[in-house]
């Protein structure tokens, strides 16, 4: 009889097996979305807090052994950090990661997707809230709509494809952005998500009836374009072999819930994390700039790993930290109800 105990695993006390890590490389932004920072005065993390890469390879390291295969960087803006492509590099050469993703604002994606493409990064996703210059800049309370735009065609002509593009919608403001990204995704190669603005602001303005909900964007679309057909949800991007739906049965369904013009031309997504969360299906992990792990965005807990890394701690010390952390996981983020307390960190400082 063979008595060996299979290897360790991150799944929680629901059941959940994590197999993403978002890795966030810097709270710094070069623009200041209202829903994600605040305007000014803000106290970035001291450049000595920031997990090196070497650090966030060895972390990452760790975690394929805990069965983590795919990764996402992210942040603040994550191109900010000089030479992310290196990160990549180093990542893309990790045995056990099988993809490696990136969010970006765009600002900088034009001169940095050769470089990021060079080093081995898989997907890409483009943040744009709107397809109007002056709502671009409402959001961002800065400029750079064009250099967004030119930053996802350079991206394109790179080889990224498909480039997702994640548009936060806001009530008063986004509504009526949502037909012209329905007629980018109908006629280019782009998939649009739209994403529920979510309590995670710096300046405490999020409020329920701001959010505008995946019913009412569908509904807005619906008289536009006609009948949208919901696509029957998959595996969280799946991977060639991937075995994670049948672990256990445990589901590792996409946040986003796709859907088809009835026309066939075109596809978009919604991500209703406040009107539908998916915390039930929710396979992902997360590492902040300054080294905690974090086990939901809205958990008010952290762990600390770097000061472990850097007082010498082992690899087994490490990955003992991330079973922790995971195994404290709670249910669901309770956005819908009266418990609901928003977490200190606004979304720059944990990364999105
Ligand atoms: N700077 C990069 C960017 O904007 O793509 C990466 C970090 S950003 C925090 C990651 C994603 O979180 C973006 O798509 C952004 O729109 C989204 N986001 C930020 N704050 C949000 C909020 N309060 N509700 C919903 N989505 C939010
Ligand atoms: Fe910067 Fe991204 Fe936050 Fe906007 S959402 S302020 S681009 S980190």
């Amino acid at each position: 009889m063979n008595c060996e105990l299979p290897p360790p695993r991150l799944i929680d006390r629901f059941g959940r097996l994590h197999n993403n890590l978002r890795i966030s490389v810097t709270d710094r932004c070069n623009i200041r979305c209202f829903y994600c920072m605040p305007a000014d005065n803000i106290e970035f993390m001291p450049k000595a807090h920031l997990l090196t890469f070497e650090e966030i390879e060895r972390i990452v390291r760790v975690s394929t052994t805990l069965g983590i295969d795919r990764v996402r960087l992210t942040g603040g803006e994550p191109l900010v950090r000089r030479d992310l492509h290196e990160l990549v590099r180093l990542l893309a050469a990790v045995p056990g990661i099988r993809d490696i993703g990136l969010t970006t604002n765009g600002i900088l994606l034009e001169e940095q997707a050769p470089l990021l493409k060079d080093a081995g990064l898989q997907r890409l996703n483009v943040s744009l809230d709107a397809l109007d210059p002056e709502i671009f800049k409402a959001v961002t309370r800065r400029d750079g709509f064009e250099r967004v735009l030119a930053g996802i065609e350079a991206a394109r002509r790179c080889g990224f494809s498909p480039i997702k593009l994640n548009a936060v919608s806001v009530r008063g403001l986004t509504e009526d952005q949502i037909v012209p990204f329905g007629h980018l995704a109908r006629e280019t190669a782009t998939v649009v998500r739209f994403i529920e603005f979510m309590p995670l602001d710096a300046d405490g303005q999020w409020q329920r009836d701001k959010v505008l909900f995946a019913h009412e964007i569908i509904a807005i679309l619906e008289s536009e374009f006609g009948p949208l057909l919901p696509v029957a949800r998959k595996t969280s991007e799946p991977l060639a072999g991937d075995l994670l739906p049948v672990i256990g049965g445990i589901s590792t369904q996409a946040p986003a819930q796709d859907y088809e013009f009835a026309d066939g031309r075109g596809r978009i997504g919604l991500i209703a994390s406040v009107s539908q969360p998916f915390c039930a299906s929710c396979n992902r992990f997360r590492l902040t700039a300054d080294g905690k792990f974090r086990n939901c965005l809205f958990s008010h807990e952290e762990t600390d790993v770097k000061t472990t890394i850097r007082s010498g701690g082992t690899d087994e010390t490490i990955a003992q930290l991330m079973l922790d952390c995971i195994a404290a996981k709670n249910e669901g983020h309770e956005i819908n109800t009266a418990n609901f307390v928003q977490p200190d960190r606004p979304m720059h400082s944990i990364g999105g």
